[in-house]
C-alpha cells in the first residue's frame, strides 16, 4: 500500500500568520490523505482545512467529493475549519467525520454545536452535502482499500492516535499522533503500561507525524498542558524504530527561523544515538509517500 500525504496545516493550539512562520505554515491541523485507490483522508480539521476544500473543489471539477475525516479529539484547532470547508455546502458531496467514543459527549452534538446561530451564520442542518458521523475507540475499522487503529494518548480531554496500513498488515504503515503529552505519566489515567503500549503502536512505521511542541525549558511551565517536547518525539521515534519522523503542532509562538534551530537539534540527538531516524518539520504544502 502506498498513502500520499500532503500537509495543509501544521500549526497547534492557534492559527499564527505572519512574516515570521510563512515557511512552515501558520493554519491549524489538517493533512490530506490518499490510498492507493485515490480514497481521500483528512486527518483533522484546523484552519488548513478551508484551502484543502478550495484545492479538492478544483480538482473534482463538478463531480461529487467523497471522503473520511478522522478527527484525533474536539478541540479547537482541530475542528475549527470544519465551517469554512467548502465541499459540505455542495450538494453531491458526502463526508463521515469520525470522532472519540469517549468525548464525554458526541463528535455528532460538537460540531453541530460549533455551528449553532450564536456563534456562526449558517445551520448544519442546512448544509448541501451529505455529512454522517462515526464513533471509534481503541480499535481496528477496516476502510475502503486501507485500515485504521486508533489508540488513546495522553491529552486533556482524551485524544486519539491512528495507525493507517493496509487491510492485511503488511505494507508500510503510517501513524498520526497529533497532540500528545509524552512526559507526564502523573496527569493522566492512562494504564501503567501505557509508555510501553505508546512504542508498540507506533512500532515499525514507516512515517510517524507527532506532537513537538515544546523545548523543554517550555515544558517545564506547561506540563499537563497535553503537549510533548522535541526530544520525547524523537525518543519515541527511535524506540519504535520508525523511519522517518515529522515534527508537528508547532508551537504558534515559534518563528521559522527557531524552527530550523530546533530540527537542527532534534537531527543531532539522532546521529549522538546512532539511530537511522530521519527527522524533518511539518510545513503547509509538504508533500510525502509512505
Ligand atoms: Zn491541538
Ligand atoms: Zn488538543
Amino acid at each position: 500500500m502506498t498513502l500520499r500525504l500532503r500537509f495543509w496545516g501544521t500549526r497547534g493550539s492557534v492559527p499564527a500568520p505572519g512574516p515570521d512562520t510563512v515557511r512552515y505554515g501558520g493554519n491549524t491541523p489538517c493533512v490530506e490523505v490518499r490510498t492507493d485507490a485515490d480514497r481521500l483522508i483528512i486527518l483533522d480539521a484546523g484552519t488548513g482545512i478551508r484551502e484543502l476544500g478550495r484545492s479538492l473543489i478544483a480538482r473534482a471539477n463538478g463531480s461529487g467529493i467523497h471522503g473520511d475525516i478522522f478527527l484525533t479529539h474536539a478541540h479547537w484547532d482541530h475542528i475549527q475549519g470544519i465551517p469554512f470547508f467548502a465541499p459540505i455546502f455542495q450538494p453531491g458531496n458526502h463526508f463521515t467525520i469520525w470522532g472519540s467514543k469517549d468525548l464525554g459527549t458526541s463528535i455528532d452534538r460538537v460540531v453541530r454545536d460549533q455551528m449553532s446561530p450564536v456563534v456562526f451564520p449558517v445551520a448544519f442542518e442546512t448544509l448541501a452535502a451529505h455529512v454522517d458521523f462515526s464513533e471509534i475507540a481503541e480499535e481496528r475499522r477496516d476502510g475502503d482499500g486501507f485500515a485504521v487503529t486508533a489508540f488513546a494518548v495522553r491529552h486533556p480531554g482524551g485524544a486519539l492516535g491512528y495507525r493507517f496500513s493496509d487491510r492485511d498488515g503488511m505494507g508500510a504503515s503510517f501513524v498520526y499522533i497529533s497532540d500528545n503529552e509524552l512526559g507526564s505519566a502523573e496527569t493522566y489515567h492512562t494504564a501503567p503500561d501505557w509508555d510501553e503500549r505508546v512504542v508498540q503502536f507506533v512500532k515499525g512505521a514507516k512515517v510517524l507525524v507527532h506532537d513537538a511542541t515544546y523545548t523543554a525549558e517550555e515544558y517545564a511551565q506547561h506540563r499537563g498542558w497535553g503537549h510533548s517536547t522535541y526530544r520525547d518525539a524523537v525518543t519515541l521515534a527511535l524506540a519504535a524504530g520508525v523511519e522517518q519522523l515529522v515534527l508537528f503542532h508547532h508551537r504558534p509562538e515559534r518563528t521559522d527561523d527557531e524552527l530550523d534551530q530546533r530540527l537542527a537539534e532534534c537531527q543531532a540527538w539522532v546521529t549522538e544515538r546512532g539511530g537511522a531516524l530521519r527527522v524533518v518539520a511539518a510545513s503547509e504544502g509538504m508533500t510525502l509517500t509512505v
